[in-house]
């Protein structure tokens, strides 16, 4: 259960995040789309405190992002507490950001066992799940550069899913893979989303974002313009501006 309370963030001179807010039940889909440079990167980052906001406050199942209350007062959480509070939220980047000279068993293992300090066999154990989960249990001894785009993107949903995350966030998941590979990852994300994993969805993929989406939050200037439905949002947005932006993606 993520909670996102008027939420502000401030780059130099220019507030790039406006008072944000957004809700997403357990198990919930939050698809957000938007123009370039809205702010729906900067948003997912400060759910992992990865960016620290301004103003307003993040919850997950009730706890504080970065922070801890005292004396009515946030105080940031030392390195060593965020750094914790970060296995709980995952997070699938446009380019992968595997370990290069891991492979892939490796890269799912990784951090269930430096993070959590899990033993090195049951987390084995865990990863071979996974990758056969994203369809790679045969590709487990490759290295990423052994891998397409496409399979590492999936390996990489394998590594995040491997700390049990409450959440998972992706950005943009598809945008640097070749046409022909982006289902293959869409279709493991279509997957998470109908087996109850709560997840934060940037994306321009808008037929993908009708299929998974509970809420599609169409985000721009650092304002959440207008949220709603898939059906609804889709065929009969509100706001001149959302209309606009779909009649140029759709
Ligand atoms: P895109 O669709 O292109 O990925 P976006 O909606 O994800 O765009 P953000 O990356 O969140 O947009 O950027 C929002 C604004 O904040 C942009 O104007 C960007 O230039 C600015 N910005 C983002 N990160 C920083 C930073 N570290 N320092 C300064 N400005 C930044
Ligand atoms: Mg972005």
């Amino acid at each position: 259960h993520v909670e996102i309370t008027d939420v502000r963030k401030t780059f130099g001179a220019t507030e790039v995040l406006k008072g944000v807010s957004l809700t997403v039940p357990p198990g919930g889909v939050a698809v957000i789309v938007g123009p370039s440079g809205s702010g729906k990167s900067t948003l997912l980052r400060t759910i992992n405190h990865l960016e620290k906001v301004d103003g307003g406050y993040i919850t997950i199942d009730g706890e504080l992002v970065g922070y801890r209350l005292r004396h009515n007062k946030l105080h940031e959480l030392r390195e060593k507490d965020i750094l914790k509070q970060r296995t709980d939220i995952g997070m699938v980047f446009q380019n992968f950001n595997l370990f290069p000279h891991l492979t892939a068993l490796e890269n799912v293992i990784e951090a269930p066992i430096v993070a959590q300090g899990r033993p090195k066999e049951e987390a084995r154990k865990r990863a071979l799940e996974l990758l056969d989960r994203v369809g790679l249990k045969d590709r487990a001894s490759a290295y990423p550069r052994q891998l397409s785009g496409g399979q590492q993107q999936r390996v990489a949903i394998a590594r995040a899913l491997a700390l049990n995350p409450k959440i998972l966030l992706f950005d943009e998941p598809t945008s640097a893979l070749d046409p022909e590979l982006v289902n293959e990852v869409l279709d493991v994300i279509r997957e998470l989303a109908t087996s109850g994993t709560t997840l934060i969805i940037v994306t321009h993929e808008m037929g993908f974002a009708r299929d998974v989406a509970d809420t599609v939050v169409f985000m721009d200037e650092g304002q959440i313009i207008e949220q709603g439905g898939p059906q609804n949002i889709f065929t009969n947005p509100r706001e001149p501006r959302t209309r606009s932006f779909f009649s140029k993606v759709i």
